[in-house]
């Protein structure tokens, strides 16, 4: 076998230079790099060689010798076990620090463009922000119904009734369900024998509005005992006003099904967000962090600057939010997103907003888009917020076609939008402008926005 410079076991004393792009501390023995998670830049750790390789090893912070002055209490009991938060540990300026960087760094380094990132906005709540919540469902060490999270890299759930980042009453909710299904002796779903009724609790709260949703995501195309469920819902969470099941009767990792079965109340909850009124259903995205969404939504439309005169694209527009609150700048606005219930929802949160001058298109961004060149609609403006992914060469051929003044690219990953900020710029759209809005305090993730302008 290959030796590789420390073994495993090995306790070394590091002092933590640099952090990865997923939040490990990086430091160094003898110019062999460990990556030391839950780390900060400049303290000095105790750690334990855990997986020793030949030019890199991983470990695991020991003990922490000399503190970073970045660090700060966790406050969470779980933090040590749950994978949801990154940055517990150190003080939220200091992530908003570390966060711009890796706009900055991406952009460099995948995208070759050195565009400075101007300003990273943080996010008004830093913990109960979040206005939904995924929660998966087991059965516990004792035999009982258990909500929390997995372990990480594993299906092993770690019971955690109240996360910081989502309202204190989730907790309620999780609570009242339990003690439905123990009552009435609903079983959580068993993944390996394919069995058992209750997968994951899906919450979603508008944060303007109040409204509460509850979806209880089952292997079941039909729910018992729903009618108590719902009773003691409204007993113990008074702003619940849609209560749902969601069939997921298909083996692996997707979360939702394809179909609701509304059980009590409305089938979608209503939000105000810049000042217009949506309606979300329960399968269409929405924006988890409300406050900070309307930031990163005002500095696009500052990036867009229209006059009135412009046609908008909006395209993978969800239930239409994006474009809806630009639509009155706007002569004409078009959507296109492709999940159905999210298209039926931002043409009636059109008309309920009184807004005559959107349509909105169901279909794939990039078919869509060949459509509108097709038919020789030429935006002259286009927002671009595709899913972690990013955009496909197709979508972005076809925006190029179009030949609007200004894209506005906006990503809720820095890495897949300076890939294709790069593809637009090398076919005359240089980055005018690049800044970062906070929508994920203590989470890895962090929202991107870029500005490309035709040059001439
Ligand atoms: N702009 C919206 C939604 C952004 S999330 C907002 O801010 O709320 C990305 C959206 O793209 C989701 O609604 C998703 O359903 C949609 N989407 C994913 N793949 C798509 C595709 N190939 N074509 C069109 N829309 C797509």
């Amino acid at each position: 076998m290959k030796q590789t410079p420390l073994s495993k076991n090995d306790i070394v004393t590091l002092e933590i230079s640099d952090l990865t792009p997923d939040g490990a501390g990086v430091g160094k023995q003898k110019g062999y790099v460990v990556f030391v998670p839950k780390t900060a830049v400049g303290d000095v750790v105790s750690a334990r060689i855990v997986k020793p390789l030949a030019s890199y090893a991983y470990g695991k912070c020991e003990a922490v010798l000399i503190p970073s002055k970045d660090r700060c209490e966790p406050m969470c009991p779980v933090f040590s076990k749950c994978g949801g938060c990154l940055f517990r540990h150190i003080r939220y300026e200091a992530e908003l620090r570390i966060k711009k960087g890796w706009v900055e760094e991406n952009f460099k380094r995948i995208g070759s463009l050195p565009v400075l990132c101007s300003k990273i906005l943080p996010s008004p709540q830093v913990d109960g922000y979040r206005n939904k919540a995924q929660i998966p469902c087991g059965t516990g060490e004792d035999g009982r119904p258990s909500f929390g999270f997995f372990a990480p890299h594993s299906h092993r759930i770690i019971p955690c009734g109240d996360c910081s980042l989502a309202p204190a009453f989730y907790s309620a909710v999780i609570r009242c369900v339990s003690k439905w299904m123990e009552q009435y002796g609903i079983r959580p779903y068993d993944e390996e024998a394919g069995r058992g009724t209750v997968r994951h609790l899906f919450i979603r709260d508008g944060r303007t509005s109040g409204e509460v949703m509850v979806c209880i995501v089952a292997n079941a195309d039909f729910l018992p005992h729903a009618d108590a469920l719902a009773d003691s819902l409204r007993r113990e969470i008074p702003n619940v006003v849609s209560i749902l099941l969601n069939v997921n009767k298909k083996p692996g990792n997707r979360i939702l099904g394809d179909r609701c079965v509304t059980l009590w109340g409305k089938d979608a909850i209503t939000d105000v967000l810049c000042g217009l009124a949506f309606d979300i259903s329960p399968l269409s995205f929405y924006q988890i962090n409300h406050d900070a969404a309307e930031l990163l939504y005002r500095t696009a439309a500052d990036m867009a600057a229209l006059s009135g005169e412009e046609t908008l694209l909006d395209l993978y527009c969800g239930v239409g939010t994006i474009g809806l609150s630009m639509a009155s700048r706007a002569k004409r606005l078009v959507g296109v997103e492709i999940i159905p219930e999210a298209v039926e929802n931002a043409r009636r949160n059109a008309r309920r907003n009184g807004i005559a001058n959107a349509e909105f298109i169901c279909a794939d961004a990039g078919e869509a888009a060949k459509r509108l060149v097709q038919s020789g609609q030429m935006p002259d403006v286009v927002m671009l917020d595709p899913p972690r992914r990013g955009c496909t060469p197709e979508v972005l051929d076809a925006v190029l076609r179009m030949a609007p003044s200004k894209i506005v690219m906006i990503s809720c990953n820095s890495a897949t939008a300076a890939r294709d900020c790069a593809y637009l710029a090398a076919r005359g759209y240089p980055v005018s402008r690049l800044c970062a809005v906070d929508l994920f305090p203590r989470t890895g993730h962090v929202e991107t926005v870029a500005c490309l302008e035709k040059s001439n």
